[in-house]
């Protein structure tokens, strides 16, 4: 079944075609440790965890690389300002390795609880460092570079006649884009850092020997040298937030294809942003909601991520507790439905399921249509398939939306079960299990039969009995 993806590049929907058969490689830009992740970013993660769900469930072999920023990432992307990890570091009085580890576990816990697959390996940039030193070496010999004194080593875009083409900017937009930051010796507007020399008056805490002096990489470059060094020189998806098209994967594109001498990535696949009440969710103002905070409001990240499962991954999506409230409602009720008939699933019916199958992964497989495979889960259980069909079909909508449907409706079951055993019961069933230690089976089958008569079934395990509602 063909699986349409829209890509940045051509600007429309495309039918997938990999690389390899059957297989495809994404590399996907990770997150900057120097503080928490807000939810707007972990939204691009979930959106590209269903990415990679779709092509599991089609039946591909998955590569995919997250790279995780240690250095490198300065607060203004037009390469001034102070590296975003040293600024974590003053903040909290920690040094910049001890910030990086503490916010790459946190992210590391965050995507867990959001259920989202791990990648196949996760690249820190200061582990690359030798990679990136020779990419911009490559550049240099093809004389793409130049050196700025006292500030680093620049990639001059005028040379790279397709500078631009993804994010459609001419060099008039790229220009006006530029005008506040244009000023310190840059031969061109857009032209950007491959390498950063350290300050003469300070050290800095990470940096290293390079061939033009101290100092460490610009965030472009290793995002490229990392793909290049994990996956090679093509690959099937590269992928991000919308805020890196028209930047950080456009100078990507600059610093690999003029190496590579061909076409880097087949698909550029964006994800869009969620928006608080004053517009973009950002990290600049230090008042950020994060995945705990809704924890601590109540709110389970399984939640969260079942809201933003009912959007489109390339449409804006405004945030607001009512709106969570809703989409907490909704799961509630999806996990009761689920708990009335959850079984093992294991005699289902083969048509019926494939059938089924067929039109959830249509509904997916246009452009990742969570929304449209939501309704189908909706659908199927209005529908009157049977509880051993409609509980194999639920794996499979967990396997592609990764909500936690079964585990969460079987706890749901169990609890139920619990609570609702009234004294009475649990009574009789002692009193039989006592009867059926003194061998006295009649008087152990009558009591089975109250039981049932107040609406309870017994079962004998080894350690006992169990008691679940008729
Ligand atoms: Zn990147």
């Amino acid at each position: 079944m063909d699986i349409k993806l829209f890509n940045t590049m051509s600007k429309q929907i495309e039918i997938f075609k990999p690389l390899k058969e059957g297989e495809v490689s994404i590399y996907t830009c990770g997150p900057t440790v120097y503080h928490f992740a807000h939810i707007g970013n972990l939204r691009t993660y979930v959106s590209q965890d269903i990415m990679k769900r779709m092509f599991l469930a089609n039946g591909y072999k998955v590569k995919h690389i997250m790279n995780i920023t240690d250095v490198g990432h300065l607060t203004s992307d037009a390469d001034t300002g102070e590296d975003k990890m040293e600024k974590g570091s003053r903040r909290e009085g920690k040094s910049v390795w001890d910030i990086a580890k503490y916010y790459t576990d946190v992210f590391m816990s965050d995507i867990k609880k959001l259920n989202i697959l791990p990648a196949t390996k996760y690249t820190p940039a200061t582990q690359y460092i030798a990679e990136q030193i020779d990419l911009v070496k490559k550049l240099e010999d093809l004389g793409y570079t130049y050196i700025i004194d006292g500030d680093g080593v620049y990639y001059d875009t005028s040379k790279f006649k397709d500078y631009g083409k993804l994010g459609g900017q001419n060099l008039d937009e790229l220009k006006a884009g530029a005008r506040v930051e244009f000023s310190n010796g840059k031969r061109n507007v857009a032209d950007f850092a491959l390498w950063k020399f350290s300050p003469k008056d300070a050290k800095r805490q990470m940096e290293w020997e390079s061939p033009w002096g101290v100092g460490f990489p610009g965030w472009h470059i290793e995002c490229s040298a990392m793909c290049l060094t994990e996956i090679g020189d093509s690959l099937d998806i590269h992928s991000g937030g919308v805020d890196h098209i028209k930047v950080h994967h456009t100078n990507e594109i600059a610093q690999v294809e003029p190496v590579i001498k061909h076409r880097w990535v087949n698909y550029w696949v964006h994800m869009e942003f969620l928006n608080d009440l004053s517009g973009k969710m950002s990290k600049s103002n230090g008042d950020f909601l994060t995945l705990s905070l809704l924890e601590e409001k109540g709110y389970p990240p399984i939640v969260y991520r079942y809201f933003l499962l009912l959007a489109s991954y390339r449409k804006q999506l405004n945030f607001s507790y009512d709106l969570l409230d809703g989409a907490k409602k909704s799961y509630e009720n999806l996990l009761k439905k689920i708990s009335e008939f959850i079984c093992s699933g294991e005699d289902f019916n083969k048509d019926i399921f494939n059938s089924w199958k067929a039109n959830i992964l249509e509904t997916l497989n246009n452009d990742m249509n969570t929304a449209g495979v939501i309704v189908l889960l909706q659908d199927l259980l209005k529908s009157d398939v049977d509880a051993d069909t409609k509980s194999a079909l639920v794996k499979l909508f967990d396997d592609i939306l990764g909500l936690r449907l079964v585990e969460n409706a079987l706890a749901l079951k169990n609890t139920a079960n619990t609570i609702s055993i009234p004294e009475e019961v649990k009574a009789l069933a002692e009193e039989r299990l006592v009867a059926k230690a003194n061998k006295d089976f009649v008087k152990a089958d009558g009591l089975r039969a109250k039981i049932l008569d107040l609406g309870f079934v017994v079962e004998d395990t080894k350690d006992g009995y169990s008691l679940k509602q008729k």
